[in-house]
Parts: C-alpha cells; structure tokens; sequence
C-alpha cells in the first residue's frame, strides 16, 4: 500500500512509522520544515521509546521517508491518514478542526485514482461528513472514500499499542474502503487484533466515549482518595479491592494529582461540548472536567500544607513535570498547574524531569531547571513527586534529604512506602493513605 501520513507528530509519526514496518510504502508529512528537516537527518523531534530506531530501520529500508510537500505523495497514494492535532478552541472548548479542514483542503487537489482518506485525529462525531464535503467541494472529479480510524496509542508505549492493540476501530460509510483499510491493517489481523467496523459517526463517538471513559475512572479513584484520608483508609488497598473484580478492572485506578496531557483534558471538554450541542449533556463527564480542574490546585495545596501552610520565601523541589513517564509532553501537564499554585504562594520551584525540560522551558519560564533530582533538591524546604518516573523509584533518600533544609516528601504518585520515607528522616505526605482516626 501506498500510504501518506499527513502530521509527523506523536501520533503520525509513530503511526507511518509501524505502518511502514508493516511493509507498507509511507510519506509522512507535516508543515514544520524544521521538523521535516530534522527527521531527515535522522533526528526524532519527540521522545517516545523504541522510535529512533523504529524510523531509522525503515528509512534504511525505503519504505519510509519526509516532506513538507504533499501534492506528488497525495497524487500516488492509496490511502492518505489525516493526523494533525485537534487542540480545544480557545474561548468555549470544542475541539478545534481547522487543522484537519486546511488538511483536507491541501489533499483535495491532488486525488488521483480511488482514494481512501481518514483521519486518525481525534475529531468530534460528522467531521467525517465536514471532511468529505471539503474534498468533494475542492474537487468534484475525486474518486474518494472518507473514513474514521481513531488512535488509541499511549504516549510513553505508543510503538507497542499501536503494533499490538486492543482493538482497531474503523468508521466506514463506502464498502470501498473497508477492503484498503483491512491491507493496510492485515499485519495486525493476522495477529488476531480485533478490527471492528462500524459507521463513520460511531468511530468517531467511540473514541471520545473511550477517552472520558477512563478520565472518570480516574477521576472517581481520586474522589475516593480523597475520602480515604478523611477516613482513614488507604485508597490503594482499595483500587486493589475493587480492581480485581473482573467488571472493573484494576488499570486507570492509580490516584494522583489528576489526568492531564494532550488527549484526556481536550477529547473529556470537546465530548461535553457535542453531548451539549446535541441536547443529550453527559453530566458525568461535565462532573469528571470539573473535579479534575480543582484537583490539580489542590495538589499545590497539598504541597502548601506540607511545608506547615506557607510556601513563602521557600524553595520547592519538583521532580517530573511530563504528564506521565517515557514521554516529553508538556500539554497540560498537571505539573503546570501545581507550578503555578506554588508561585502564587511566593515558593521559587527547582524542577527536574528526565525528559520534558526542553518542552518545560518555555511554559514554565520563572522555573530553575536542574540537573538531577538531587540538585533540584538542595535547599529545598519539599521534595514534590509528581510524574512517577522510574529514575524517581530508586532515589537515595537520605542523600536526598541531606541536601534539603527541610524535611517534607510529598509523593503524588505513591511510589513510596511511609516508613522507608520516614527511615530518611522525611515527614511523609501521600494520596489517599489515610491515617486511622
Ligand atoms: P502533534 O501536535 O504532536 O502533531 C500534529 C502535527 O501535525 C504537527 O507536527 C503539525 O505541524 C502537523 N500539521 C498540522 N497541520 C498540518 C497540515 N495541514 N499539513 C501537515 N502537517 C500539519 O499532535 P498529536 O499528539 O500527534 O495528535 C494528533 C491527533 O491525534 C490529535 O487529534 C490527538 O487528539 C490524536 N491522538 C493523540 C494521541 C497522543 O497520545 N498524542 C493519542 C491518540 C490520538
């Protein structure tokens, strides 16, 4: 198959890139030359293990390669992917599509032959019809068929999801698509992922149906950790307890400082706004946006509380700032938020992340940049967990506490045990362990 990737982000170009490990002939596209030019020289602009070598074996290959350029790879294809990013809107938080529009505006011109175009973004439910009508508007002689194939990859294990994944869900309206879709993923169906095909609108429903999905669950095992402090329960047992009951399942059970990133906060508003809009409103999804907002403040509170109520005058180590390990995305990281809270209680934040600094930089520009957790924490008066790195699972404690002029530990993420902590010589705070009344 001839395959264009239109986007050469986290999704697209993980994605061109497994497609052509599969044997498929892929061009990855994107608009940002620097981008293009440096994947060129063999360079991958994201973090995402197992990339760098995935890309560079498949360019060695020939069955992978980069261009700002789309019209000669659009005009060979079989099947273009439509992978850009669909940020929320500023102002009301749909989700915003005039990238995808301006995609299909692009491809529109040079459709030759039978076609199949899909978008991979996660776009809300008729995009696909706003999509088909753009290109048929564009060019009235295009032999196209639109299809929805949503992307449930995982940054940090993105190369493993998508070469093994629950599920492929493709949205078709013409039967024509459906034999291209079924090549292009036959490596996949052989290993017998299931492939479910469904109509257009359904595809794109289930993607955001998935997403808010697994934000309440976290959601609610925050709500829960909540409780268990007052209570005196430890929320881990709990997610334990009712994790392995088979109907709910132990994943997306981890208390912590609330969801972030780039999907769950955008894709859990944008399906609040369609429910709206559509005059159907998922209030549990209107509930789960709102808890999580507060949460991300409260962590800072946390933190606050910790160092005896004020944060004034006093350095805060923060060690993570990713909105989850093995990835060096910054999008609405909860690390911004708790950042922000801390500074309005006049602390100064010495952050280290293995990986989102880079990205960090800008976002976050009254912020001192470290060189590893330990100098991050010297001077520091809290050491605050809050992306559960694995670098952060071994630290050497009583190094760590040595360098620090106080002894406050707070670890959002749980990966410590209270007595190991204590051992060191640190006042423990967790989320969600309870103390016995
Ligand atoms: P991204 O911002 O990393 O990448 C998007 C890329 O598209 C950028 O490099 C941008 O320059 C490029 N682009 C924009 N308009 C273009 C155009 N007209 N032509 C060529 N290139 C263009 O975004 P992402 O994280 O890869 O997300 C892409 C989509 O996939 C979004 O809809 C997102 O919701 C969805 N998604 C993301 C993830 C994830 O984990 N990141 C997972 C599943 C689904």
């Amino acid at each position: 198959m001839r395959i264009v990737m239109i986007g050469s982000g986290y999704v697209g170009l993980v994605s061109g890139a497994c497609l052509a490990d599969f044997g498929h002939q892929v061009v990855c596209i994107d608009k940002d030359e620097s981008k293009i030019s440096r994947l060129r020289e063999g360079k991958i602009p994201i973090y995402e293990p197992g990339l760098e070598d995935l890309v560079a074996r498949n360019v060695a290959a020939g069955r992978l390669s980069f261009s700002t350029d789309l019209a000669q790879p659009v005009w060979d294809a079989d099947c273009v992917f439509i992978a850009v990013g669909t940020p929320a809107r500023r102002g009301d938080g749909h989700a915003d599509l005039s990238y995808v529009h301006a995609a299909a505006a692009e491809i529109a011109p040079w459709l030759t032959g039978f076609t199949v175009v899909v978008t991979k973004s996660t776009v809300p439910v008729g995009t696909g019809d706003e999509v088909e009508r753009i290109l048929r508007d564009a060019n009235p002689k295009a032999d196209v068929a639109v299809a929805s194939n949503p992307e449930f990859l995982r940054e940090g294990a993105a190369i493993e999801d998508f070469k093994r994944p629950d599920r492929i869900v493709i949205g078709i309206e013409d039967d024509r698509a459906r034999p291209v879709l079924e090549e292009v993923y036959r490596p996949l169906y052989l290993n017998q992922s299931p492939i479910l095909f469904t109509g257009r609108r359904t595809s794109e429903l289930i993607k955001y149906a998935a997403n808010a999905f697994l934000a309440m669950k976290i959601t609610f095992i925050n709500e829960v950790a909540e409780l268990c402090e007052r209570v005196g329960a430890d929320v881990q047992e709990v997610a334990r307890g009712i994790g392995l009951d088979n109907r709910i399942g132990r994943k997306f059970l981890h208390a912590g400082p609330g969801y972030g990133g780039s999907c769950f906060p955008k894709d859990t508003l944008a399906l609040v706004k369609t429910a709206e809009d559509a005059g159907a409103p998922i209030r549990l999804i209107e509930t789960t946006v709102a808890v999580n907002d507060t949460r991300k403040r409260a962590m800072g509170r946390k933190i606050i509380a910790a160092c005896g109520g004020s944060v004034r005058g006093k350095t805060i180590a923060v060690l993570g700032l990713t909105f989850k390990p093995n990835t060096d995305d910054m999008r609405d990281a909860p690390a911004l938020a708790i950042i922000q809270a801390l500074e309005d209680g006049g602390a100064t934040v010495r952050a280290y992340d293995p990986e989102g600094m880079e990205a960090a930089k800008s976002m976050l520009p009254t912020v001192a940049f470290a060189s590893s957790p330990y100098d991050a924490a010297e001077g520091a008066s809290a050491a605050v967990i809050v992306t559960e790195w694995d670098a952060f699972r071994a630290l050497d404690l009583r190094r760590l506490r040595g360098l620090m002029v106080g002894d406050a530990l707070v670890d959002l993420r749980n990966i410590y045990q209270t007595e190991a902590v204590e051992a060191a010589g640190f006042v423990h705070t967790s989320v969600g362990r309870g103390l016995q009344p």
